[in-house]
């Protein structure tokens, strides 16, 4: 940026830099930001840095007026999350930048560095959620439209395609038309519920209780004919209970999800970890060659659909413990355990 559109935007205190740069004044000691109202210095004794931390590191003080109710970015991030999820709609960037007292710019930032999405994105998720979530109760599209904010419908075919990969039409229907076999087994880790189309596994679950496994896949594939069956998933469901048993390797079965192509990565390379070791989200993300997508990894292990089938299990905190899990966390200690101890079968 041209050294005179820094000073301009210092002269009219223009707040759309803010964020953007800081200025130091050489006489005073202090720096402030572009919106700041106290009074204009001599250029020839301005400097300019990008942060404030350079601004710091150059020995200059942040300004009382302006500076001394530091930026907190955690309570921006949740204030600003608070004020998208209670719009009716989808909210102008401006508006909410306004609502926590900073320039769009620098909202913009301080909201996406924080998050790792922009606010945009987040308002979309957001959305997203409420839509999927009235279509599953069965409402209608166009009051499910209405009620997840959106005001005309090109927008949610747009955003349809871009989200949930298919028009709200098919969604609402489920899948219909799909067949989908299932099975309920008891196993070392209590209940487990295998689904699986003709192409691969396309859910398994844990949990305590038989009904409300059944409950959880009807809702997930609502439009499909869910066949109970022991015949079509006997071979899968056996290797797997032997597997928990402790009686067989680890079986790399064929699996059937819809996913994003991050997430596919991700799920894919978690299969080549081998059972007994574990790993970190880092690890992954390296391992991918995106060392920043640490947290888009933990996103997608977090919406692992098969459990054991895609073994994110074997991802613990880097902190220590083994972490959450998506079907209890002391699920994952006594898998972990298993796959650690050496009576374990291993071919
Ligand atoms: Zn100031």
């Amino acid at each position: 940026m041209k050294t005179e559109t820094k000073w301009q935007a210092v002269i009219s205190n223009d707040a759309h830099y803010d964020g953007v740069f800081v200025y130091a004044i050489k006489t005073t000691g202090i720096y402030c930001k572009p919106s700041c109202k106290s009074r204009t210095p001599n250029h020839v004794n301005v400097e300019y840095y990008k942060t404030n931390e350079q601004a710091e590191t150059a020995g200059y003080r942040a300004c009382k007026r302006c500076l001394a109710r530091q930026v907190n970015s955690q309570e921006i991030i949740k204030k600003a999350c608070a004020f998208i999820v209670a719009q009716d709609g989808i909210p102008k960037l401006s508006a909410v930048a306004a609502h926590v007292g900073l320039s769009p710019n620098h909202f913009q930032k301080i909201f996406s560095d924080g998050l790792g999405i922009s606010p945009r994105s987040f308002s979309d998720n957001h959305r997203q959620q409420v839509f999927k979530k009235l279509l599953q109760q069965g409402d209608d599209i166009s009051g499910a439209l209405y009620e997840a904010g959106f005001s005309s419908s090109s927008r949610v075919y747009e955003f349809a395609h871009r989200y949930i990969g298919m028009t709200p039409k098919a969604y609402q229907q489920g899948g219909k038309n799909h067949q989908i076999w299932y099975s309920l087994v008891s196993c070392a880790l209590g209940m487990m519920l295998i689904a699986a189309t003709e192409k691969g596994i396309c859910s398994v679950q844990l949990g305590d209780d038989e009904n409300a496994l059944r409950i959880k896949l009807a809702q997930e594939f609502h439009g499909a004919d869910l066949i109970e069956s022991d015949k079509q998933l006997t071979k899968w469901t056996q290797v797997l209970v032997d597997y928990l048993a402790g009686q067989a390797a680890w079986p790399m079965l064929p699996y059937d999800l819809k996913a994003t192509a991050f997430q596919r990565k991700v799920w894919d390379h978690l299969r080549t970890i081998p059972a007994g070791q574990t790993y970190n989200y880092s690890d992954v993300a390296n391992a991918l060659g995106q060392p920043k997508a640490a947290r888009a990894v933990a996103r997608a292990c977090a919406t692992n659909p098969v459990a054991l089938v895609i073994p994110c299990h074997r991802i613990i905190p880097k902190s220590g413990g083994v972490g959450g899990y998506r079907w209890a966390a002391e699920r994952k200690q006594k898998l972990l355990e298993l796959e650690q101890s050496e009576e374990r079968v291993l071919k």
